[in-house]
């Protein structure tokens, strides 16, 4: 039986062109996390412990977890976590600025939502090889700025991500070839604040 499935995207694949385009989409979606779904299911597949704990369980006590599945959860359950959650804050056509809360939470925190735009930019263009760009809260709302390598994420540090930006090529390399600062500045394009703002309050107490 397997525990976790690959959600339909919500929106067409090519919904988010030119930004993203729809051969990236079909190929990240249909085939990179569909893998990762499948192999996290093969990881936890008969370990009785496991069945029925969550994503974020799993996610957030790597440590508890038998040494033997414990890197095929980290890099699967990951990925699914992560792909997951880009889906959700991706969208055609939203508002291109802030909303609600998280708008403020970011003007007060880095100055403009160009100054906050410039580090985000600068962090998912910093990070190495393959990994992810993120937004992180805490309960008192405190924001911040982080990158992971792999399919790590801010969970496994006991962090909360309301926003995160693939950057592994797979995630661009068809379009935008080399030219990652390009990816990242399209990203900017199709964002779903409105969800975001969501998760912001949701993490804030
Ligand atoms: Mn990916």
């Amino acid at each position: 039986m397997a525990t976790f499935k690959l959600e339909p995207l919500p929106f067409a694949t090519d919904a988010l062109e030119p930004y993203i385009d729809q051969q990236t989409m079909e190929i990240h979606h249909g085939r990179h996390h569909q893998t990762y779904v499948d192999k996290l299911n093969e990881a936890i597949e008969g370990v009785d412990e496991l069945q029925g704990k969550s994503l974020e369980e799993l996610l957030q006590n790597l440590d508890n977890l038998p040494e033997a599945i414990r890197t095929a959860v980290r890099n699967n359950g990951g990925g699914h976590y992560n792909h997951r959650l880009f889906w959700e804050i991706l969208t055609p056509g939203g508002p291109n600025q802030p909303t609600g809360e998280v708008g403020e939470a970011i003007k007060e925190k880095y100055g403009s939502f160009e100054a906050f735009q410039k580090a985000f930019s600068a962090a998912a263009v910093a990070r190495f090889g393959s990994g992810w760009a993120w937004l992180v809260a805490d309960e008192s709302g405190e924001l911040e700025i982080v990158h992971t390598p792999n399919q790590d994420n801010p969970l496994m540090e006991g962090k909360q991500p309301i926003l995160g930006l693939d950057v592994w090529e797979h995630a661009y390399y068809l379009k935008y070839q080399n030219k990652r600062p390009d990816y990242v500045a399209a990203f900017f394009h199709v964002i779903n604040w409105d969800v975001v703002n969501e998760k912001y309050l949701q993490v804030k107490a």
